[in-house]
């Protein structure tokens, strides 16, 4: 027999099965990613047709079965609509529920994910900041939960703090001025990059989105980002490619 169970998280991906089903990917905060059914889900009135749609954020009561989930019902906080009502927030949107997928695994506890989710989500439904810097944050912020940061608060040949004023690849991370020249493919950045870079390590998932930066900033976030983003995960992100060509 299985049991009843509780779960906080948000609807990642969501595709039709059968005739009347659906097949939902969620990431929770107590199991991580799980997928579960949604019987009836396409059936006209059925209760859980809102609740199986992507970005769907709340408390998902299921039914846990030997290999799968079924879920019971839903008490959904939020629709994030005010995203889902514009292409290019949806694109982007999709695009971060990709990259959670990627690293959500089962059993594995997600609550730092689901927030950063969350926050993302609110912030790309306001107009405060541009879509492209909540990218290049949440690409950085996930990489750091997921233990996969670059070492951005000391120069990573000798240990200090000042001057850190140029970035490495090969390195992995920040270089100073002192040991650029020891390093083949030092990149210099500027002060307000560095500094960027390291608050969105560093700062708490609430003051996340809190911040805008210069156009020459940006560039810079995006080169650098762009090159830990590829060096560090190796899948195709469809949702990518399909927001690379959009804007
Ligand atoms: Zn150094």
């Amino acid at each position: 027999m299985g049991n009843v169970i509780m779960v906080t998280g948000m609807v990642l991906s969501s595709l039709p099965v059968g005739e009347f089903d659906r097949r939902i990917v969620l990431l929770t905060k107590e199991r991580g990613k799980i997928s579960a059914f949604a019987k009836g889900s396409r059936r006209m009135n059925s209760p859980l047709m809102g609740v199986t749609q992507p970005f769907a954020f709340g408390k998902f009561e299921m039914y846990e079965g030997r290999t799968s989930y079924d879920v019971r019902k839903a008490d959904i906080s939020h629709y994030f609509t005010e995203v889902t009502g514009d292409y290019d927030s949806v694109c982007y949107a999709c695009y971060f529920a990709e990259l959670a997928d990627y690293y959500g695994r089962e059993n594995l506890e997600a609550s730092q994910m689901l927030n950063l989710l969350y926050v993302t989500l609110k912030a790309l439904g306001k107009e405060a900041i541009p879509n492209e810097l909540i990218r290049y944050i949440y690409e950085l912020k996930l990489m750091s939960i997921n233990g996969e940061c670059p070492g951005l608060f000391e120069c990573v040949k000798c240990g200090n703090s000042n001057k850190i004023n140029y970035f490495s690849m090969q390195m992995f991370g920040m270089v100073c001025a002192d040991c650029a020249h020891l390093v083949n493919d030092c990149v210099a950045i500027s002060e307000s990059c560095a500094y960027t870079l390291q608050y969105i390590v560093s700062a708490r998932l609430e003051k996340m989105y809190t911040f805008t930066v210069s156009d020459s900033v940006l560039k810079e976030l995006s080169y650098i980002v762009g090159r830990i983003r590829s060096r560090i995960i190796d899948k195709r992100m469809k949702s990518l490619e399909l927001l690379d060509n959009t804007i």
